[in-house]
C-alpha cells in the first residue's frame, strides 16, 4: 500500500509548540530581564533581555515595521498558513472541537449538538481555558509568580482583575459561540488576504488535471473546518490547514493511489521559483534591514542613562561665596544585571571637581530600574557662567553616562 504522508501530525505539533511558546514566554528571563513583559510601574518594555524605557520606544518602530513586513511576506509566500498552523484562535477552536468530539458532541453548521450534560461539561472546559488565556495575557504585564501570589492573597490590582474577567468572558464567548466564525466572517487579517494572495502564493488546490480521478466521496469537504469545497477551486476562507489533503490521501490510499489535493506554488505550474519575484525580494530586504537596524540600535545603547534638570521646586541661591543649585537626576540601569552607581560633577572650563550633596553614591538599581535622585550642587560663586558636567560612575569606576548643565550667576538653567 502507498505510504500516506499526512500533514495533521505536523500541524498539531506546530500548534503545541506555538501555544507552549505563548504560555511560557513570560516565565523566561535573560539575566533579571523578562523575555517579554510590559513593565507598567517602570514605564518600560522588557524584550529578550533588553529594557526599553518609554522614551526609547521609538526603537520599537523599527521592530514593529519589520514584523509587519515579515507578516506581509509570509502571507504573500504561504497564504493563510498563519491562520491554519499558528493563530491562537485556530488552536483554541481545534482544542474545543477535539474535546467536543471526545464528549460525543457533534458540530454541524458551526453549532454543537448532543446531550445537555455533555454540553455543560464542555462549557466548564471552555471556562477553564478562558481563565488560562486571560491569566496568560496578564503574565505579559505582571511576573507570573507575583500574579499567583496576588491571586492567592486577594491583592490582584482591580485593573488587572477587571482585565482578567473581560478577557476570560471574551474568550469564553468565542469558544462557546463563535470559534471558526471569527476566522470566516470577522478576522480582519483574513480579509487582508484578498489583497496579498497572488498568483505565486503557496495554496492548497485540487488541480483540474486531477478531477477525472476524483471519486466524489466528499471526504475533503467533511474534513474542512471552514466548510469549504476545495473541489471548487481556491477560496479566500481557506486557512491552509491541510485537513482536506489528509482526508483525500487517506481515501485514495485505500485505493493505492496518491491523493488528489496538494500544495502548489503559483497558478502556472512554475513551482517554488514563482515566489522569487520583485514583491517578495523587496519585502525580504525591507524586513531583514529593519530588524537588523533594531538589533543594532538596541545593542549600541549605553548600559545606563543619566538625565539632569534644574529643580522646579527650589530656586538657586548664593551663600558664603558659593552658588547653591538644586537639580533632579534620573538614572536608568539598562543592563541585564543589578548595578551600583555614584554621581560626580565637574566644571567643564577648569576641570575642577565640584561638591554635590544628596543620595548621590551607593545608588543600587535593579536591571531596567529607573530612579529619580534629588541633589544639591555647590559651585564657587565667581559671577560667570559655567558648564557643569555630571557623570554617572559604576562600581568599577567606569563612566556610564554624562550630561551637561549650564549655570549662570545667581541662577541655573
Ligand atoms: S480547504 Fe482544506 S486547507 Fe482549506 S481550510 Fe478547508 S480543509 Fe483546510
Ligand atoms: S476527498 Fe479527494 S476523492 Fe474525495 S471528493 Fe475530495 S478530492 Fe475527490
Amino acid at each position: 500500500m502507498q505510504k500516506k504522508r499526512l500533514l495533521g501530525p505536523w500541524r498539531r505539533s506546530f500548534q503545541w509548540f506555538a501555544s507552549l511558546l505563548i504560555l511560557l514566554l513570560p516565565w523566561g528571563h535573560i539575566g533579571e530581564v523578562s523575555l517579554l513583559r510590559i513593565d507598567v510601574p517602570n514605564l518600560s518594555l522588557q524584550l529578550f533581555g533588553a529594557t526599553l524605557r518609554i522614551e526609547e520606544l521609538y526603537l520599537l518602530l523599527f521592530f514593529s515595521l519589520a514584523m509587519v513586513l515579515f507578516f506581509l511576506l509570509t502571507t504573500l509566500v504561504f497564504g493563510r498558513i498563519w491562520c491554519g498552523w499558528t493563530c491562537p484562535q485556530t488552536t483554541l477552536s481545534d482544542i474545543s472541537e477535539w474535546v467536543a468530539l471526545k464528549l460525543n458532541l457533534k458540530i454541524s453548521d458551526f453549532r454543537l449538538q448532543g446531550a445537555l450534560w455533555r454540553k455543560i461539561l464542555l462549557h466548564l472546559f471552555f471556562i477553564l481555558v478562558a481563565v488560562l488565556v486571560g491569566s496568560n495575557m496578564l503574565w505579559y504585564f505582571i511576573e507570573p509568580q507575583q500574579y499567583f501570589a496576588q491571586i492567592v492573597s486577594g491583592q490582584l490590582h482591580p485593573v488587572a482583575l477587571g482585565t482578567l474577567l473581560i478577557v476570560a468572558a471574551a474568550v469564553y464567548a468565542d469558544l462557546a459561540f463563535l470559534r471558526r466564525l471569527i476566522c470566516r466572517d470577522f478576522c480582519p487579517y483574513g480579509r487582508f488576504q484578498t489583497v496579498l494572495v497572488d498568483t505565486a502564493t503557496f495554496t492548497l488546490q485540487r488541480p483540474a488535471s486531477e478531477a477525472p480521478r476524483c471519486i466524489e466521496c466528499g471526504a475533503c469537504v467533511r474534513a474542512c473546518p471552514m466548510e469549504i469545497d476545495i473541489r471548487q477551486g481556491y477560496q479566500i476562507e481557506c486557512i491552509n490547514c491541510g485537513r482536506c489533503l489528509d482526508a483525500c490521501r487517506k481515501i485514495m490510499g485505500k485505493r493505492q493511489q496518491p491523493g488528489l489535493i496538494g500544495y502548489h506554488f503559483g497558478t502556472s505550474g512554475e513551482g517554488p521559483r514563482a515566489v522569487i519575484n520583485p514583491r517578495t525580494i523587496l519585502l525580504t530586504i525591507g524586513a531583514t534591514g529593519l530588524l537588523g537596524l533594531f538589533v543594532l540600535s538596541v545593542q549600541m545603547r549605553p548600559e545606563a542613562s543619566l538625565k539632569i534638570a534644574l529643580s522646579h521646586q527650589v530656586g538657586s541661591r548664593v551663600t558664603d561665596g558659593n552658588q547653591i543649585s538644586f537639580f533632579n537626576a534620573w538614572i536608568n540601569n539598562r543592563s541585564t544585571e543589578e548595578a551600583e552607581y555614584q554621581l560626580r560633577a565637574q566644571n567643564q572650563q577648569n576641570g575642577q571637581s565640584l561638591t554635590i550633596k544628596g543620595p548621590t553614591s551607593n545608588i543600587v538599581l535593579e536591571s531596567g530600574q529607573n530612579r529619580k535622585v534629588d541633589l544639591v550642587l555647590v559651585t564657587p560663586f565667581d559671577g560667570k557662567k559655567s558648564t557643569i558636567v555630571f557623570s554617572l560612575i559604576d562600581h568599577a569606576g567606569r563612566t556610564m553616562a554624562e550630561t551637561e548643565a549650564l549655570i549662570t550667576p545667581g541662577q541655573s538653567r
